[in-house]
């Protein structure tokens, strides 16, 4: 039976980097993944639909030349070189993990694994291949990192044809020509954003009074605003209470008395933990499902840790990677008695990202967040249409916001809507990963003319000193 120091299942974000970092240490690692590395983020997530948004940015743009003093004739979306475009994204991206393991010699597993059994001073795992045989391996160490799947409406299953997942539209070579949202999340809005700019048109069903819950208030009703405009149909606190179906379309009734006949449906109505194992002599903890984790990620199993969205703690690929990496610095110290100052998480400084347009990004605690934990807060904004480059690029729309806390001035927040919002947010990432107070934004210099004068500027408002704001 092969033997390794540290097994790890599931070769997506979590996994893969973790094992890359183990190999890094020299830390014997072998990687199971049934299906290719790079899990759902590569394959049929972040990045897939991340090239699908650049289409869809730049169709748009194109469509508004006109504004900038270009005259375009015609523009048309010819989707089989989209889907083409997208899928060499991807395949360049997984065959370059791929191309690491081998360098490294990771053993990449491509086997599921089905049986996870203590055995004295190891674990055992039994696999199985494609072809159905089964093989047995160990290991010292278990990480589970085999992350998470879409999540089911009882009455409306997918189909892969008409009711679809994220995976499944991702893999439709076609546009429709009406596509029917269930679910006002991130991935719901990021694909509604993306295929109306495509000219599909959509409507999103969503039954809470909001579109992507655990955003900051004014950034949520922005956002629904913005889509609202650009023609995308919302139905907010609006349930699906039943679905009709032929060949060739569907009829949605919804609780507000409304029907929809629609050609496609997606469904995003959340993700589920994704662990279809047997841990035969063994019982592992879970909290709704998810694996239960220390801030060590620690399961209550010794030497068997858990990452990413398996953990149901924050489920981005980038926390997964994070996590991963820290469970790394761990083995190091365990194994080669390294002595590594393991950082301590907090899920509260990871920004977040929604890549519909407008984007999103944010970090930290909302504005009611803030007032609840510290009662008094300071909040600093800055509107994207006073910006130079911001108008330059044609953008009037949106805003950055800072909060503050106002006994000590640390930065506890950052919410941005508006171009480039998803690279921008990285500042926030750092302002608060490194416990920054106002007086130390101060030393920063912000170069002109770029959008992140927008959050210079929204710092300043926090002691109401932006020069460009009344
Ligand atoms: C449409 C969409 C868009 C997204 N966009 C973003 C984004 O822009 N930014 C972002 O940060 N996040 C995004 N996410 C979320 C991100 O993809 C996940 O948070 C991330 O992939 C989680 O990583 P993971 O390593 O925990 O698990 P996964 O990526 O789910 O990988 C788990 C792997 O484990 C394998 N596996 C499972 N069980 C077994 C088994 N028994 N044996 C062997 N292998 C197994 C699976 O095949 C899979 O490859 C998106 C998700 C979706 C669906």
């Amino acid at each position: 039976m092969t033997h390794f120091a540290v097994a790890i299942i599931g070769g997506g974000p979590g996994g893969y980097v973790s094992a890359i970092r183990l190999n890094q240490y020299g830390i014997d690692v072998a990687v199971f993944e049934k299906e290719r590395l790079g899990g759902v983020c590569l394959n049929h997530g972040c990045i897939p639909t991340k090239s699908l948004v650049k289409v869809a940015d730049l169709f748009a743009e194109i469509k508004e030349s006109e504004n900038f003093g270009i005259k375009v004739n015609s523009s048309q979306i010819d989707y089989s070189k989209v889907w083409e475009r997208k899928n060499s994204i991807v395949e360049r991206l997984v065959s370059g993990v791929e191309y690491l393991f081998q360098r490294r010699n990771i053993p990449n597993i491509n086997e599921l694994v089905i049986q996870i059994e203590k055995c004295e001073d190891h674990y055992k795992i039994i696999s199985r291949n494609r072809e159905g045989e089964e093989s047995s391996y160990s290991a010292d160490y278990l990480i589970l990192a085999t992350g998470s799947i879409p999540q089911q409406l009882p009455f409306m299953k997918f189909d892969e044809k008409q009711i679809l997942s994220s995976k499944d539209l991702l893999k439709m070579q076609e546009l429709p020509n009406h596509l029917v949202v269930v679910g006002g999340g991130v991935i719901g809005c990021e694909f509604a954003s993306i295929y109306q700019q495509m000219g599909v048109e959509v409507e999103i069903v969503e039954l809470l009074p909001k579109l992507v819950f655990n955003e900051d208030e004014e950034i949520s009703r922005r956002l629904a605003m913005a889509l609202k405009k650009s023609g995308i149909k919302l139905h907010l606190k609006t349930a699906v209470e039943s679905i009709e179906k032929d060949e060739n379309q569907m009829i949605l009734k919804l609780s507000n008395g409304k029907e929809i006949s629609t050609e496609k449906v997606l469904v995003s109505v959340g993700r589920a933990p994704n662990l279809d194992i047997d841990f035969k002599n063994l019982e592992l903890k879970l909290e709704n499902g998810f694996i239960r984790i220390s801030d060590k990620m620690e399961t209550n199993l010794s030497n068997v840790f858990a990452i990413g969205d398996i953990t149901g703690k924050l489920m981005l690929a980038h926390s997964a990677s994070k996590q991963g990496l820290i469970v790394a610095d761990i083995m190091n110290n365990k194994i080669n008695a390294d002595k590594k100052e393991i950082i301590n998480l907090n899920y509260e400084n990871i920004p977040k990202c929604i890549f519909t347009n407008p984007e999103i990004g944010s970090v930290g605690l909302a504005e009611q967040q803030a007032q609840e934990r510290f009662g008094d807060i300071l909040i600093g904004k800055f509107p994207f249409s006073a910006n130079g480059k911001s108008l330059g690029i044609g953008n009037k729309f949106g805003f950055a916001k800072v909060i503050a806390e106002t006994k000590d001035h640390k930065i506890v927040g950052m919410h941005i809507i508006g171009p480039q919002a998803t690279e921008l947010i990285a500042q926030g990432g750092i302002f608060l990963g490194t416990d920054a107070k106002i007086e130390d934004l101060k030393k920063i210099v912000f170069a002109h003319p770029t959008l992140s004068e927008v959050v210079m500027e929204a710092i300043e408002d926090l002691e109401k000193l932006s020069i460009h704001k009344m």
